[in-house]
């Protein structure tokens, strides 16, 4: 991790990273309510964070009774409240809920109340049907990603790389006017026709928070590929390079990439179990580019990328769902296919 690279950008959020910390205080994660039980909380009028819309997307986590005043590019606000959340399992082949079985399953939903500008809207996900690729929600003028609640660890572990959100619930904001960040996206591996495919994220379920194996969240998004499938960056990359490899004495070839924002984020994105490199570590990298043959190294019963999108901003780093990313590049293939 590039540590020094996240100093540099924290004098600028500092005043937010501390009222951000300091709102946190006043209401402490509770213990996880029992599957398909809600819990809510009653919101502290007084203690919103105002946070600004920027050109990329902001990776917000909430716990339940905090609120936000999203500031949208049109300088209205909007108070977003998390009142609920909540997540049950909707049909397990597990004999014992946390307790992997080779080719369990087991497909879950989860949901949560908000309110927006006074008015309630429960969002509802689903996970690992074909409904893990979602569309967002467009609320008041907020595009809204619901990425995750604590809640699912009520039945799930977490062993499959990080995924936890460290609140209640996961959220990415964005103003519903603005792409997800302020350059179109290049493909990051060939896009299946017609979108992603649940059935085509290694055995079925291993999307963003899938349950692999029935019991573990799954810390990033599979697609399955032949070994040799390029993989290509989606946007410029500042610096890069294999955070575990065959060569140092890995059990797989994972990649790290980063890009920094002039608004003062940066996107981590990773990519795991490429068979090569096909460029030097660390050199910046236009979009576009192919950097990896991917698929083939470690990749068990069907070769596949796994894939991890990571927001560093406001003094944290925020896991997301890379469907986001997924979802921004079909829109821009769509955009820019010839007529
Ligand atoms: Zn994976």
């Amino acid at each position: 991790m590039k540590r020094r690279a996240f100093l540099k950008t924290l004098p600028a959020i500092t005043a937010l990273a501390s009222a951000a910390s300091a709102w946190g205080q006043g209401s402490p994660p509770g213990a996880l309510p029992k599957p398909g039980q809600t819990a809510s909380a009653t919101v502290n009028e007084q203690a919103a964070l105002r946070i600004k819309a920027k050109d990329t997307l902001t990776a917000l986590e909430m716990n339940r009774g905090e609120a936000v005043d999203f500031e949208l590019s049109s300088g209205d606000i909007v108070r977003i409240e998390l009142v609920a959340t909540s997540a049950r399992i909707l049909r397990t082949t597990l004999k014992e809920l946390k307790v992997e079985e080779h080719r369990g399953r087991t497909d879950y939903t989860f949901d949560c109340v908000l309110r927006v500008n006074g008015r309630e809207h429960r969002l509802e996900r689903e996970v690992s049907t074909q409904r893990s690729f979602y569309e967002p929600w467009e609320i008041d003028g907020v595009r809204l990603w619901f990425d995750a609640v604590q809640d699912i660890f009520a039945f799930l572990l977490e062993e499959h790389g990080e995924c936890r959100p460290r609140k209640h619930a996961r959220f990415a904001l964005q103003d519903a006017a603005l792409r997800i960040c302020p350059e179109t996206l290049h493909p990051w591996c060939p896009l299946p026709e017609g979108g992603l495919k649940i059935i085509d994220c290694y055995r079925g379920e291993d999307c963003w928070l899938g349950a692999y194996n029935g019991a573990s969240a799954h810390g990033g998004l599979d697609i399955n590929h032949a070994p040799g499938t390029p993989l290509w960056t989606p946007f410029d990359i500042d610096d890069h390079f294999y955070f575990n490899s065959l060569n140092m004495g890995h059990n797989n070839n994972r990649w790290r990439g980063i890009h920094r924002w002039p608004n003062g984020a940066e996107w981590i994105i990773q990519a795991h179990h490429m068979t090569e490199l096909t460029v030097d570590e660390h050199a910046p990298l236009r979009k576009g580019v192919q950097f990896a043959k991917g698929a083939g190294v470690l990749s068990g019963s069907v070769d596949h990328s796994h894939f991890v999108f990571k927001v560093h901003d406001y003094g944290e780093t925020i896991h997301l769902d890379p469907w986001i990313l997924f979802w921004q590049m079909y829109r821009d293939a769509e955009e820019t296919r010839p007529a």
